[in-house]
């Protein structure tokens, strides 16, 4: 049997239900951290799974450039060459070669751009795109679409959009079909609903084992992107996950659950992480703040992780200020961990039918505290 996954509850559009993968059964709903090049930034595999994340993804365009995925598939794939034990999902490296690539030229067929790293030339077209994601290993492959850019107007979102569903049709082609393992659609259209039907209806006909919801959480705004999933999770099937891609805060991901999303992947709370932020029950914190200097509490007395049982909010000041490693290391750990406690909580509610006082509780937790950098 390909991936697939089956429901456990439903509480309004919002769903609980297991993903089942050639690398293990994931609960849903889900977030994915983001392993860019191989690796969850500044965390062990093993760390990574104590949080209780049992999914990760990888970037088909940061592993091709290097180390190459004809030589990720010789070392054994990138389950075994990162050492992660559970399912993968890869995505289709068309996003970063909006955004990170040079000199790029695209054409009915694919794209041709340089590389970041060296200035190598490369070309992806959908059939490459589904290669080196076989050859990765992937458990979740993606269609290779374009990256719409934003803002555009309506018409070039629609042209872009529908070059995306021929290539969705081409990658379903090039696709093979393994015990465990799945292609994902993409629907693309902006925050046009006309273009977003258009892009499902193009996408079930031709049949996909989960759907994506792309071209989201790119400087439209949460509202624009909640209206948007309110015209486009109702047409997409109801037995097939569906994943919001590159999304988002804890905020942004509570309402998308609660309008029927099931996987997530970002790189927020590793990013953050790194930046000195974590997102806790109480609001988001700036560690590099003056006032944490002398604080002995934990930075947040709700959570189970390392930074936060084993040490001070004034410790984790410290070892930013003093720029140590293990700064950035505990609070991507902690916030990791804040985003499977928040996944764990939802999946509960909904399973108990509890969603809405759920929400509310949550949202009552952040009010306080949206803290900047004050230097
Ligand atoms: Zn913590």
């Amino acid at each position: 049997m390909t991936l697939h996954w089956t429901p456990l509850a439903h509480d309004g559009a919002a769903r609980a239900g297991v993903l089942h993968t050639a690398h293990g059964t994931v609960e849903t709903p889900v977030f994915m951290p983001v392993g860019t090049a191989g690796t969850v930034k500044a965390m062990t595999a093993d760390a990574v799974r104590a949080t209780g994340a049992r999914m990760v993804l990888g970037n088909t365009y940061h592993l091709m450039l290097r180390p190459g995925a004809e030589r990720v598939a010789r070392l054994g794939g990138l389950h075994r060459f990162m050492d992660w034990r559970g399912p993968i999902l890869t995505d289709s490296g068309g996003f970063q070669v909006m955004s990170l690539a040079g000199l790029r030229t695209m054409d009915e067929e694919g794209v041709t751009f340089r590389s970041h790293v060296d200035g190598a030339k490369h070309r992806l077209t959908p059939e490459r795109s589904v290669e080196i994601q076989r050859l990765l290993g992937a458990d979740v492959t993606m269609c290779f679409d374009e990256c719409t850019p934003f803002p555009a107007t309506e018409e070039q979102v629609a042209t872009s959009m529908r070059l995306s569903m021929r290539w969705a049709k081409r990658s379903r082609a090039a696709y093979e079909a393994r015990e465990g393992h799945g292609l994902f659609g993409i629907v693309q259209g902006g925050v046009h609903p006309a273009l977003r039907a258009e892009s499902v209806a193009a996408l079930t006909e031709i049949g996909f084992e989960g759907y994506a919801v792309g071209g989201l959480a790119v400087g439209e705004g949460q509202a624009a992107m909640f209206a948007t999933l309110d015209c486009t999770t109702p047409l997409l099937p109801q037995e097939a996950p569906r994943y919001l891609m590159g999304v988002g805060t804890p905020a942004d991901i509570l309402g998308a659950v609660r309008r029927g999303i099931d996987m997530f992947d970002c790189v927020i709370p590793t990013r953050s992480g790194r930046t000195a932020r974590a997102y806790t029950s109480r609001g988001m914190l700036n560690l590099r703040n003056a006032r944490h200097a002398e604080d002995p509490s934990p930075l947040d007395p709700a959570c189970g992780c390392p930074a936060c049982t084993r040490h001070s909010r004034a410790y984790l000041h410290h070892l930013i200020k003093a720029e140590e490693m293990l700064g950035p290391m505990l609070l991507t750990w902690h916030n990791i961990q804040y985003y499977q406690d928040l996944m764990r909580g939802l999946r509960i509610a909904i399973c108990e039918g509890r969603l809405d006082e759920h929400a509310a509780a949550l949202e009552a937790g952040w009010a306080p505290l949206r803290e900047e950098n004050d230097g």
